[in-house]
């Protein structure tokens, strides 16, 4: 009797042990997958040391007809590059406002074809979204050199990192967000940009839907305000080239 309760003891501990070790696993996955900083393989940029004061701004997703010319006219009247992380389905929908992107200047990214999360996928899942994105902007837009890849959320954990790098290709994350969590209005949107960019900064802004207004409002004051600081505004290729 003792001896059994015994081995069942022992039992217990085995079964509570290995759930232990299989929660922590899956957290410490989970964190990865959505770290900005951290990734199983390759390159990963969320911002650069550098001693020069300058800020490259990133925009997610798009092209769309509600926040495109709106963000351009805007960078345009302050003469100031960024990058637009794209999506392949929406540069197929809207190829003209993709060109119009890139004949202002600015650097066109890719950010998947289809803005699905890109973790448990498999290698010939991951390889459609970059290859059939790179092909639109490649064709639209006539970009002939390296495009730079943003997965969709930030997501990515074995499949996309092993694939990005083995095509020695860097993932671009960010080290300001300032309209990714809740519904902040322009101003706290503005506030959190300007108080949080440092020099070799990445933000990142999601103006291109028609519910992204509040951006569109903060970009304005955004540039002002930075550039009255010292910023000068660069596209992120740009960005990894004045690395220190
Ligand atoms: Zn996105």
């Amino acid at each position: 009797m003792i001896l059994r309760s015994r081995r069942a003891r022992k039992w217990t501990i085995v079964v509570a042990s290995a759930l232990v070790l299989v929660v922590a696993a899956a957290v410490t996955l989970f964190e990865v997958s959505k770290s900005r900083t951290f990734q199983f393989f390759g390159t990963l940029v969320n911002r650069v040391e550098t001693d020069q004061k300058i800020v490259a701004l990133t925009f997610d997703d798009g092209p769309d007809p509600a926040g495109t010319h709106a963000i351009l006219d805007t960078l345009r009247e302050r003469e100031v590059p960024a990058t637009f992380f794209l999506i392949g389905r929406d540069i197929a929908a809207h190829p003209e406002l993709a060109r119009d992107i890139a004949e202002a200047g600015h650097e066109i990214g890719n950010h998947s074809f289809s803005h699905e999360r890109m973790i448990g996928v498999t290698p010939a899942w991951v390889a459609d979204e970059v290859e059939a994105t790179d092909a639109l902007i490649r064709v639209t837009t006539g970009r002939t050199g390296e495009i730079l890849f943003r997965p969709p959320n930030g997501k990515k954990l074995f499949a996309l990192p092993r694939y990005l790098a083995e095509h020695h290709r860097s993932t671009i994350t960010w080290d300001v967000e300032p309209d990714s969590e809740g519904t902040p209005d322009a101003a706290a949107i503005t506030t959190a940009t300007v108080n949080q960019v440092r020099p070799g900064s990445i933000v990142l802004l999601h103006a291109m839907y028609g519910s992204r207004e509040p951006t569109r409002q903060a970009l304005g004051p955004i540039l002002d305000q930075l550039t009255q600081r010292g910023y000068r505004f660069v596209t992120v290729s740009r960005l990894l080239a004045a690395r220190r």
